[in-house]
């Protein structure tokens, strides 16, 4: 039985990544539509939907960009469709100006945002803590500690959205999203994919005249879900009868759990799963019954700051320690060893370091663009275009995609990387600053989320910068996600494929051209003729990402590798230096061979551009 009807039983227990649990959750809850943008540690959610949506009467889409994906949301929760949005945490900076004004307005039937935080950022450009949303919306807040939870908790997600009529935020981190568990199913609610949008002005419509009172309404609210939070059973003491205690919640209860184990240290917990509001009334009960109370979370003080605030008002002399006195490390995801460490410090317990595979000295494996990747051919004829035009120091702005790994030597282009879609706003701000020659990157998924408004405010304002699209056909960082670019929707059924050629056009960029950056020289005359232009030069690298090729091959049993001539190669060293494919290596005798195992058969190496001696070779199987 596959995973995909497994998620749709009527019942069972079930081995489940949290990711794969959430999407039991939206069953049982009776989900009706979901949108996303794809972003880790969030992606498995939209991966399993697009496969069982359908089957399970669930609308679901791909959407271009977070904000786009939170408004289908929210307009399928205003008519009455229980509804669900999910991204990274990131991707909710993106979300946010829809994120606020949807509390405003509250919902009809349930809607729930999905927030996948990361901290230690193993796939994102910052580890912002996103529980402020909650706080900054004045929105309820669900923080799941495995699988289990993140099923049970979005289902009373979205009872407590709909008994409050407000969007409830539902917080998982990479550790959650991506830890195994098993899953005990519940009851399937049925699903409803129609509603009916009931109009009301002075609610829906956010004019400045009904937002005023809908702020009042606001807080009404937020008061009756303090009271909720206090009663609520995702809030629970584990006393264990001691004089000491632990607040803490996600994914940094298990390593708590952990600790103390490891420690032999018996300590009460107080765990929160609806963490905001605070049960401000059950932290001071907990804080009063104890002589000290350590609080344990990942990232920001989140909870310490207001449990201390509850002592402070409360007059409680209970002694706190968390990370605002150096007791708890503010950076990273825990473990129970950066648990131990500070457990050790509150309590004074000499402890032996534990063994941990952090502690073998493996090989450091930087990730790398794939072998046969399209985008490492675009970097090297962009790279050999700057040498030959002798370009004085030239600005490569980047953006979030594979293609950010073109920082690596030997191609170091990647100057500049802030968010999605910086690429062309930052190098529209080098060229007006600097007189150096500004040449941008940016994916195709990743022009659609966030470029496109980027590349209108150069052409209008006359900037000068060449921008190179890296059209692979996919989002392929997240695992191979449709986008608008695609002729399929997140079904994988015919959707209406929106040309980049056409938009880049209608934004008034008069050098744009298509290249197949397999061809090494007709890529090279573009950038050239780009560099050489005025104003907005847009040159679209259009070539399937590799493994989609790789994987097409195999279907067809095509199997074709490139292989290194020994007795044409000079041992230049050219294509192992300057085009680096992982596949190419040099072996102990100093020969430069290809790993068969490797190699894609792009045959971009056997170039002249790469191999000036035609030393490699093509061989069919
Ligand atoms: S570029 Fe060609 S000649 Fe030079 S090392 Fe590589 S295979 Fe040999
Ligand atoms: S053909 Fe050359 S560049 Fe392409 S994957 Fe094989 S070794 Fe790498």
């Amino acid at each position: 039985m596959s995973l995909y009807d497994v998620l749709l039983n009527d019942s069972g227990r079930y081995f489940l990544l949290g990711n794969e649990a959430i999407v039991r959750g939206l069953i049982e809850a009776g989900v009706g539509a979901a949108a996303t943008y794809p972003g880790t540690p969030s992606s498995e959610v939209g991966d399993v939907l697009s496969r069982i949506a359908k089957k399970a009467g669930i609308y679901f889409e791909y959407s271009t960009n977070e904000i786009v994906a939170l408004e289908v949301a929210a307009a399928a929760a205003v008519s009455g469709v229980r509804a669900f949005t999910f991204m990274k945490h990131v991707g909710l900076n993106v979300a946010s100006d829809a994120f606020m004004s949807i509390s405003y307005t509250g919902t009809n039937s349930g809607l729930v945002i999905m927030t996948g935080d990361d901290p230690s950022m193993f796939s994102s450009q910052n580890e912002q803590d996103n529980r402020h949303y909650a706080e900054f919306a004045y929105m309820p807040l669900i923080e799941p500690s495995n699988p289990q939870e993140a099923k049970d908790y979005l289902v009373y997600s979205f009872q407590i959205s709909e008994k409050y009529g407000t969007p409830v935020l539902f917080r998982t981190t990479t550790r959650i999203s991506h830890l195994r568990g098993i899953v005990e199913y519940g009851k399937k609610m049925e699903i409803n994919r129609m509603g009916h949008f009931k109009k009301n002005f002075e609610k829906f419509t956010l004019l400045p005249s009904n937002a005023y009172r809908q702020k009042e309404k606001l807080i009404e609210r937020f008061n009756k879900l303090k009271d909720e939070s206090e009663n609520s059973p995702l809030n629970r003491i584990e006393a264990n009868g001691s004089e000491y205690g632990i607040i803490t919640s996600g994914a940094a209860y298990n390593s708590v759990k952990d600790a103390l184990k490891e420690l032999n240290l018996n300590i009460d917990i107080l765990k929160l799963g609806f963490t905001y509001p605070l049960p401000e009334k059950k932290v001071a009960e907990f804080l009063r019954s104890h002589r000290k109370v350590i609080i344990f979370e990942e990232l920001d003080p989140f909870i310490e700051t207001k449990v201390r605030m509850v002592a402070q008002i409360s007059g409680i002399n209970t002694q706190i320690n968390g990370k605002i006195d150096g007791f708890s490390p503010w950076s990273y995801e825990f473990n129970p060893d950066r648990v131990m460490d500070s457990l050790s410090m509150i309590f004074g317990i000499e402890r032996r370091k534990r063994e941990t595979y952090g502690d073998i000295n493996l090989p450091k494996r930087p990730p790398v663009l794939c072998p046969g990747c399209p985008h490492r051919a675009t970097f090297y004829a962009a790279k050999l275009v700057t040498k030959q035009l002798r370009l004085n120091d030239p600005i490569f702005p980047n953006d979030i995609g594979c293609y950010s790994l073109g920082y690596q030597k030997p191609y170091q282009m990647s100057d500049f990387l802030l968010c999605m879609g910086s690429s062309i706003g930052s190098a529209s701000g080098f060229s007006q600053v600097t007189d150096q020659k500004v040449i941008s990157f940016i994916g195709d998924s990743t022009f659609f989320h966030a470029g496109i408004p980027g590349l209108i405010n150069a052409v209008h304002n006359n900037h000068r910068l060449v921008l190179i699209i890296l059209d692979n056909r996919t989002t392929a960082m997240t695992g191979h996600q449709p986008n608008p670019g695609l002729p399929i929707n997140a079904y994988r059924e015919p959707a209406t494929e929106i040309s980049i050629e056409e938009i880049v056009k209608a934004a008034g960029v008069k050098y744009v051209k298509t290249v197949d950056p397999y061809d090494l020289k007709e890529t090279m005359i573009a950038i050239r003729e780009a560099v050489n232009s005025d104003g907005v030069s847009v040159i679209i690298a259009k070539r399937e990402c590799a493994l989609l090729r790789d994987d097409r091959m195999r279907k067809n049993g095509t199997w074709i590798i490139y292989q290194v001539n020994q007795d044409k190669c000079t041992k230049c060293m050219n294509c192992v230096r300057n085009f680096s494919c992982p596949a190419i290596f040099v072996d102990k005798d100093g020969n430069v061979k290809i790993d068969p195992v490797l190699c894609d058969g792009c045959g971009v190496c056997s170039t002249n551009l790469v191999c000036a001696f035609h030393a490699i070779e093509r061989v069919e199987k």
